[in-house]
């Protein structure tokens, strides 16, 4: 591609990925034959000219100091073909065109700490939402969530033994910007925020914040004379949607904000829609730096599904075929009226499915 087509850079979105993309992949874009996984975290491509491509995949912590980047990069230089791409899950791929590479790659990637994994019926690198370092409103740290239990589920990482492919997600706020997961563990708060009336007038647009609250919990009000907000805590849902654009609502709480776990989303179309998580487990204590109550159960409820799941079930299509009930009978999980899922507005206006379209 010459200079001239590149496309003209433009304010959002992504940069024009050929540019960074190795020479087999953009010569052969759109002309592959057929793939397979020589072992977990191997994948091998063969176009139809017979241009093959080996892809390895490794983990990476996603938020990463400069220096893990500039050994990422000389791993690609020396062992690789100097050509990366990160998936959606925060793993690094390094691509090679014979099969001789494939070997001492992953010897130094293992060398240096990085483990090779992440393919077909695994379970990827758990995707997590910004968390302190880039967003205002968190009310834990989603990245080390991550951690403590990538640390405890390392060997599903390595190893393509579930029955299908496993996605997690963590969130650090109930707006979750970390999307559908098989298993989601998202903030949940559980109190009303606590208004600072000193500083609401100064700080909040009052209109958009009345405005932002789902269920019309708040009003405006005048308190101590000066302009400020009122919530209507029997109707508040705890969503914490007032406290973005209005911080002098705070609703993080060190004891209040607690960890909920869902289960059962997927974006895919295959063998069913795309599907949302439903609640599972809630009030789990927001507790750093290893978050062990949050860790245990989602290890239990990944053996559940490990071993009673048919192949290639993903895990909200294995809870659709056994119930619910067997579920939280299976995980010795208590079921209370809170899980009862009452809102019926989806079916009118979501299109949760790609195979029908209006
Ligand atoms: S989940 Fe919420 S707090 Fe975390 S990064 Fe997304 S919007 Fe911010
Ligand atoms: S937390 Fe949610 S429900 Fe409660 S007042 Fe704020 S926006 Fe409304």
């Amino acid at each position: 591609m010459s200079q001239q087509q590149l496309r003209q850079a433009v304010e959002s979105g992504v940069p024009d990925a050929f540019q960074y993309m190795h020479p087999l992949m953009a010569s052969n874009y759109g002309q592959w034959d057929w793939h397979d996984r020589p072992r977990p975290g191997v994948l091998h491509h063969v176009a139809k000219n017979g241009d093959q491509i080996w892809t390895v995949r490794a983990g990476t912590q996603r938020q990463m100091d400069t220096d893990t980047i500039r050994k990422l990069c000389a791993i690609a230089d020396e062992f690789a073909e100097g050509h990366v791409r990160f998936t959606i899950r925060s793993n690094i791929e390094f691509m090679v065109s014979s099969a001789e590479k494939v070997d001492p790659l992953i010897g130094k990637l293992n060398q240096e700490g990085f483990p090779v994994g992440g393919t077909g019926n695994s379970m990827s690198m758990i995707a997590h939402t910004q968390g302190f370092l880039h967003c205002d409103i968190p009310a834990t740290d989603a990245s080390g969530v991550v951690k403590s239990l990538m640390d405890e589920l390392y060997d599903e990482f390595v190893n393509e033994r579930m029955p299908n492919r496993v996605r997690i997600s963590t969130s650090c706020c109930q707006i979750n910007c970390g999307g559908q997961a098989d298993i989601a563990i998202n903030v949940q708060h559980t109190k009303p925020p606590k208004i600072n009336h000193d500083l609401v007038a100064n700080v909040c647009e009052r209109p958009s914040v009345v405005a932002r609250c789902p269920v019309a919990a708040i009003r405006p009000a005048l308190v101590n004379g000066k302009p400020s907000l009122e919530v209507d805590e029997r109707k508040c849902v705890c969503c914490g949607a007032c406290y973005p654009p209005c911080p002098p609502m705070q609703i993080n709480d060190p004891e209040h904000s607690k960890l909920a776990i869902w289960i059962g989303g997927k974006n895919s179309n295959a063998r069913s829609k795309p599907t949302f998580q439903k609640l599972v487990a809630a009030g789990l204590p927001n507790n750093p730096p290893r978050w062990p109550e949050v860790a245990a159960l989602v290890k239990k409820i990944l053996r559940c599904y490990q071993e009673d799941a048919r192949d290639w079930e993903r895990v909200g299509e294995w809870v659709e075929r056994i119930g619910w009930a067997r579920f939280f009978e299976l995980t010795d999980l208590p079921f209370t009226r809170f899980h009862v899922e009452t809102w019926r507005g989806a079916r009118n206006s979501l299109n949760a499915s790609s195979h029908i379209r209006f």
